[in-house]
């Protein structure tokens, strides 16, 4: 039937008027009602909210904070390459921000690691080197890290979104009260010097830019491939700030006994770390199919690479999956054969520099990201692509 409208129980809310589906609905106001109105705007301009006592404090507690850090992860004075590809994102930070990079190397005789950082463009180093820091604990090391910040209040936080920087970023953050975005794939500051950490969400549906503009330090970790590795320097100079916290030995419950090493004798292959790569889909049809790509990747010296819906059909192991899930890759070349495209397989390569896709169907996404595409059975382009680049060996060219 008609809608009426209850005079007195109305509250003004506007609700009506937007879902009214004829767009039928209008409000009016007595004079009255206008003059409160423009006096309620009034009341939530700027000028009313600088008073604000708690914006005042906000204000204070980030100016007390300064300096964008990174976590140089060691393991036996061996630096994971993630940290620097952190410093060259950080360098960018920093440099917005107009403050120092640091470094902070935490180890055992591991002194030279800082000159090293100095190199990917960190100008200072915080230093905890200690027997008691030799291997990664956990515990040692959150102490530590907390000194530091409660020491030299950083702004900015960054680590490795590997095993060790996933632990100790989130045993930080946790102690320290403040927020922490794992898995950034964006980095950057707005105008008010806030981290702008940027990642997917809802499973890859959405890039979500995350903020933490209320608590300091503002922490995230970045997987290993998603910055770029910066280009260092042959000399840089920096200054190392020596820190004698140490942690008790007896008041840590874990004990390294022993550092095994997998000594399977089989070379690991670091897919995340190949410069070019082939990889294959749904689109193979069955493991057996895997043979083509394997061939084809022989030829150019590349690593075969899969989607998810590949290595869940259980034809390609785990540790080759590329996307969301699996390894994030930085190659010269990827060469995609029956991959759709979907969003959580493209945030795992689409920063590839030269992205080369192989699909019978002209309309999968994953042409859109594609710089040379070949619409086409792929069980007939990739032999034919094999044969070729035999052809063109034997030839000598
Ligand atoms: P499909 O989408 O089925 O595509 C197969 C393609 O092959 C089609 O485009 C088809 O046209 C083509 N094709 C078929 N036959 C041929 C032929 N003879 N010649 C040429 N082309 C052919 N996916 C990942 O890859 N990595 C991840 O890390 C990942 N993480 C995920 C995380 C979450 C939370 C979720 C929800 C999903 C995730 N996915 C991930 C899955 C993703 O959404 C897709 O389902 C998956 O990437 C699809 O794999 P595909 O492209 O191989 O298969």
């Amino acid at each position: 039937g008609e809608p009426v409208i209850v005079a007195e129980k109305c509250i003004g809310c506007l609700k009506c008027v937007k879902v009214c589906p004829a767009e039928a609905l209008e409000m009016a106001f007595t004079p009255e009602e206008l003059a409160l109105l423009a006096e309620l705007d009034r009341a939530g301009t700027p000028a009313a909210e600088e008073e604000d006592p708690e914006a005042a404090a906000l204000a204070k507690l980030q100016a007390a904070y300064r300096g964008v850090w990174v976590f140089i992860e060691q393991e036996e004075g061996e630096v994971a390459k993630v940290s620097w590809e952190l410093l060259g994102k950080g360098r960018e930070l920093a440099d917005k921000l107009g403050v120092e990079l640091a470094a902070v190397v935490i180890g055992h005789r591991v002194e030279q690691l800082c000159s090293e950082a100095f190199r990917y463009g960190a100008t200072r180093a915080y230093l905890l080197d200690a027997p008691v820091y030799a291997a990664y604990r956990t515990q040692s090391y959150l102490e530590a890290m907390c000194h530091l910040i409660e020491q030299y209040k950083p702004e900015v936080i960054l680590m490795g979104a590997t095993g060790m920087g996933r632990d100790l970023a989130g045993a930080v953050a946790t102690r320290v009260a403040t927020g922490l975005t794992a898995d950034c794939t964006g980095l950057d500051i707005d105008d008010k010097r806030n981290l702008m950490q940027t990642r997917p969400a809802f499973g890859g549906n959405i890039m979500a830019t995350i903020m933490c503009d209320k608590y300091r330090p503002q922490m995230a970790t970045v997987r290993p491939h998603v910055m770029q590795m910066p280009q260092p320097l042959d000399k840089a100079a920096g200054e190392i700030v020596r820190v004698g916290f140490t942690v008790a030995e007896e008041q840590i419950p874990v004990k390294v006994l022993e550092v095994l090493r997998d000594g399977d004798g089989t070379q690991k292959i670091d897919i995340g770390g190949a410069e070019f790569i082939v990889s294959g889909g749904r689109g193979m049809m069955g493991p057996e199919n895997f043979a083509l790509l394997k061939e084809l990747a022989a030829e150019l010296g590349a690593v075969v690479g899969a989607s998810r819906s590949a290595v869940d059909a259980g034809w390609m192991p785990h540790d080759r999956q590329v996307g969301q899930t699996g390894k994030t890759v930085r190659p010269k070349i990827y060469v995609a054969c029956g991959i759709s495209g979907a969003i959580q397989h493209l945030v795992g390569m689409q920063d590839a520099d030269l992205i080369i896709a192989i699909n019978r169907d002209k309309d999968a996404p994953i042409f859109e990201v594609a710089h040379y595409g070949i619409v086409g059975d792929l069980f007939q382009v990739v032999p034919e692509l094999t044969r070729q680049i035999r052809e063109l060996k034997r030839l000598g060219k």
